[in-house]
């Protein structure tokens, strides 16, 4: 693994991620939802932006990548199914397409169920997950375009890869969604065990990501619905996961 990451926070809520290849000096932004933070990361870290890469079109994701490719000239990666609504796109891409960040392979993987077009990007080397505002920390992404068997398929893509991938997403939402989560899954001594572990982290200033697909597994609920204890917890025992994770994120809502 030769990446080096820099996660900051953007606004209230959102995280900003730069991605850095030693090896070439390569920096990609993983989405630009605003433009001084970012640049901010770029010169704490002394680093040069050459890619944007973009998950979906929502402004909080893509609000300063005008300004920011005008300013810096950076190559601009994003769904293609979003091509009508993501501005000054380069490189187009779709389920299984590759891009590379300097040295750094990452794959596509288109993630409907928060918007449409929503992609992913993976790289299997480096153990990498960027969902954007499909897989949070303990939660997922509300279903503003897609149905929920869309989501259930695109989290369950997600959820096969390794265990030991590290997940970065859009949003520090882990505790808010720990209130959710401990509520259906209330004998789940991991998830206790975590959401103590998120408080801490919270308390200091600090933040609960990344996770990993292995932790989320193991206590993310939204990964968790073909379990026994989530379908009797939204009563409905003998439905399909589906329908758990469906019923799930409508309770949420
Ligand atoms: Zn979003
Ligand atoms: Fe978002």
């Amino acid at each position: 693994m030769t990446a080096i990451i820099h996660q900051f926070a953007v606004g209230a809520d959102n995280f900003g991620v730069l991605v850095h290849d030693p090896s070439t000096g390569a920096t990609a932004s993983i989405d630009a939802g605003d433009e001084a933070p970012i640049l901010a990361a770029l010169g704490h870290k002394g680093w040069t932006l050459t890619d944007i890469l973009i998950t979906h079109h929502h402004s909080d994701h893509i609000a300063a990548l005008s300004q920011l490719k005008a300013r810096l000239g950076a190559r601009v990666v994003a769904p293609r199914a979003d091509r009508h609504r993501i501005p000054d796109i380069d490189v187009a891409v779709g389920e299984g397409d590759h891009i590379q960040v300097g040295s750094i392979d990452f794959l596509t993987i288109e993630t409907p169920g928060h918007t449409s077009g929503h992609v992913s990007f993976y790289s299997a080397a480096e153990k990498l997950l960027f969902a954007g505002d499909t897989l949070f920390s303990l939660g997922c992404g509300r279903l503003f375009e897609g149905t929920a068997q869309q989501m259930w398929t695109s989290l369950s893509r997600l959820a096969s890869l390794p265990d030991d991938t590290r997940l970065y997403c859009g949003h520090e939402y882990t505790l808010s969604n720990a209130k959710f989560a401990v509520k259906f899954d209330s004998d789940n001594a991991a998830l206790r065990a975590r959401i103590a572990e998120a408080e801490a982290l919270r308390a200091k200033g600090a933040f609960t990501l990344p996770s990993t697909i292995g932790k989320e597994k193991q206590t993310n609920p939204f990964l968790r619905a073909a379990e026994p204890g989530l379908a009797s917890a939204v009563g409905l025992v003998g439905y399909k996961p589906v329908e758990i994770f469906a019923a799930l994120r409508e309770a949420k809502n």
